[in-house]
């Protein structure tokens, strides 16, 4: 049986050390007062849940999935689950970083990041139900008309009702262009909408009296294509004007998926049969407003994958440090045993650094990220809010493809540690691994993500943003440039960092003449811009800790950090050398292939 431990003192590292963000939230008058000691004693609180709560749940939620009332269309969440849910709401944790207008606390995004990261490390489907209502909030916050608010934001901040996001249907999932559900309007300003949605996440559960759809339709005279979507707000029971259950409104649930893992977590085939709804935002602009939800979603898919991967890596290391198999190469280590443990073999610890490595390093930009959020949305001075929403767009797509990406190899590497065992059951490794590779795909799959990195926020804005990040390793550079110690951290980066724009500015070329050619390098390009972001936090944090060792502290966290460090830079981000020469291989390869794939 695999536990959980939250990982308090990582995170208290990069809150309070690495992004120093007590000091950032005193020049945001909103969050001024959020000391250090909030946010530990929060956390701290949050990672109880996780590991008391949700984490004992996760591998009987795999085990017993959920199940479909084929008369009632209600369905049935695996056992426990639904109170699991409800201390949730009792402990006010939906409200955390909502807006206190609808009854939030106001507190930073940054701690809901860090709770959501405990919450995903120990039930990821379980943790899917809050974590779209979160989504939800914000694009009715967005753009909801005040009737839309005042009907269902106090609700869903409370976490009274939850909310789902309808995008997806059996003909389109990246092409939502083709989508074809209706929205009919009916004189009293609201739409009839029917239509088959599919693969809906939290579409169908009872944890709540109510779940709050936001559903892309099409109304009658819309132009064809992505300009012609349409966002509504569609309750499962309608809302009296007095905030009271109405009747049950026309969607429900025809089916449920058969899937690979997330099983706790109800993927639902959503039928819209002449249901009400109300429109949010403008007509025919559906898809930017549910930008509001799809991005929030995007870094929330970064996040799982960063959960399963410190779980993961937890019960590795557990294992290799327990598990006893033939000797070390350069002679016996545990006398006292009839074998070593297997973490004394350099590939053992390879598996287990590469894991720690992803965990620490995604943990540093999620934060990153989640604190250019609350500078976006609440600081005061304009042009702050400006580069920080420049920076988390182009952070995003990286927050989302690489996390996961990293998540499938470092739970596998993980299970790998287990041998054999970790295919059985019984050990859990396998269900991180299956429950990690849906995060590769929803929210955009991979691919979709480094062609809007590469084509549209890069060569889109010819390089605008990434010079903005540029600049922060620029400064870092120029920071350690002359500091011998940190040689081993800043070289990398620097030499990365400088070949950067030849390498964006030739891809762009070739781009010009032949567009797949984006599409041929883009993969490729998302993981080498990856690492260079990765890198730049590996550096800043192990410029952090030989800054405490040189001050003779000697907590062996500092040393650590160093050694993961000098493991990152020395075995995963040399992977840059490779991805650059195979985005460079160009699209005639790929397309000049008709033969080969006939
Ligand atoms: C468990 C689960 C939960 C989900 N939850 C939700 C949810 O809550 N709400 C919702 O609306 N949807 C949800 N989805 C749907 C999910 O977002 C889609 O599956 C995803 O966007 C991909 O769409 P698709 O499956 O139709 O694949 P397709 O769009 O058919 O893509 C197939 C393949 O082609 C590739 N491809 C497509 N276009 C391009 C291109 N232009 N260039 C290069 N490659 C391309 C894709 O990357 C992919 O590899 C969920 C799916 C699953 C499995």
């Amino acid at each position: 049986m695999p536990t959980y431990t939250p990982p308090l003192r990582d995170m208290q590292f990069v809150l309070h050390e690495l992004l120093n963000v007590a000091e950032e939230y005193k020049a945001i008058p909103k969050h001024a007062d959020v000391d250090a000691d909030t946010i530990n004693a929060i956390l701290e609180e949050g990672g109880k849940f996780a590991a008391e709560v949700a984490f004992p749940l996760n591998i009987a939620g795999d085990t017993e999935g959920c199940t479909l009332n084929r008369d009632t269309h209600e369905v049935t969440t695996p056992t426990g689950f639904k109170e699991a849910y409800a201390k949730y709401i009792e402990g006010g944790w939906p409200a955390l970083s909502c807006d206190p207008e609808y009854g939030g606390q106001g507190l930073p995004f940054t701690l809901n990041q860090n709770i959501y990261e405990m919450m995903n490390s120990a039930n990821q489907a379980w943790t899917m139900y809050p974590g779209l209502s979160h989504g939800a909030y914000e694009c009715l916050h967005a753009h909801g008309t005040d009737e839309q608010k005042k009907t269902y934001m106090t609700k869903l901040v409370s976490g009274e009702w939850t909310g789902t996001m309808c995008l997806t249907e059996p003909h389109c999932g990246t092409d939502l262009g083709m989508l074809r559900t209706k929205a009919e309007p009916q004189a009293d300003g609201t739409y009839r909408i029917t239509g088959n949605k599919i693969f809906i996440s939290a579409g169908e559960h009872d944890f709540t009296p109510n779940i709050i759809h936001l559903v892309l339709a099409r109304l009658p005279d819309a132009p064809q294509g992505s300009k012609g979507i349409s966002l509504f707000v569609v309750p499962k029971f309608k809302v009296n004007a007095d905030g009271s259950l109405g009747e049950r409104n026309g969607i429900h649930c025809g089916g449920l998926e058969h899937k690979m893992g997330i099983h706790g977590n109800a993927t639902a085939q959503l039928v819209l049969d002449g249901a009400i709804g109300t429109l949010v935002g403008e007509p025919n602009k559906g898809l930017s407003a549910m930008f509001v939800m799809m991005n929030a979603a995007r870094l929330g898919v970064g996040n799982q994958s960063l959960g399963l991967t410190e779980v993961a890596y937890q019960n590795a290391l557990a294992y290799a440090k327990d598990r006893i198999q033939m000797r070390s190469l350069s002679g016996v280590k545990a006398k006292d045993k009839p074998a070593d443990p297997i973490i004394v073999h350099p590939d053992v610890r390879k598996m287990l650094l590469t894991a720690k490595a992803y965990a620490e390093g995604g943990r540093a930009l999620a934060t990153y990220c989640a604190l250019l959020l609350d500078k976006e949305i609440h600081h005061p001075d304009e042009k702050v809010r400006k580069d920080s929403a420049e920076l988390v767009a182009l952070l995003t797509p990286i927050v989302k493809a690489f996390l996961t990406d990293n998540g499938w190899t470092s739970t596998s590497a993980c299970l790998q540690v287990f041998g054999g065992h970790g295919y059985i059951k019984e050990w859990g490794m396998e269900q991180y691994v299956r429950d990690s590779r849906i995060n590769m795909i929803y929210e955009g799959t991979n691919t979709v993500q480094s062609l809007d990195l590469l084509g549209r926020k890069i060569l889109g804005n010819n390089g605008a943003t990434l010079k903005k990040f540029g600049k922060l390793v620029a400064r870092l550079v120029e920071e350690e440039g002359v500091n011998e110690k940190m040689a081993e951290f800043i070289n990398p980066i620097a030499y990365l960092g400088d070949q950067m724009t030849k390498f964006t500015t030739e891809l762009g070329f070739k781009g010009m003449q032949n567009a797949d050619e984006v599409g041929a390098a883009a993969v490729d390009y998302l993981r080498v811009l990856g690492h260079l972001v990765f890198g730049y936090f590996w550096a800043r944090m192990a410029q952090v800790a030989l800054k405490q060792i040189e001050a003779g502290n000697t907590d062996p966290f500092y040393v650590a950090k160093l050694q993961t460090a000098r493991f990152y830079f020395a075995r995963l981000f040399p992977e840059t050398a490779m991805l650059m020469r195979t985005a460079r291989a160009g699209v005639k390869n790929l397309l000049d292939t008709d033969e080969a794939l006939a």
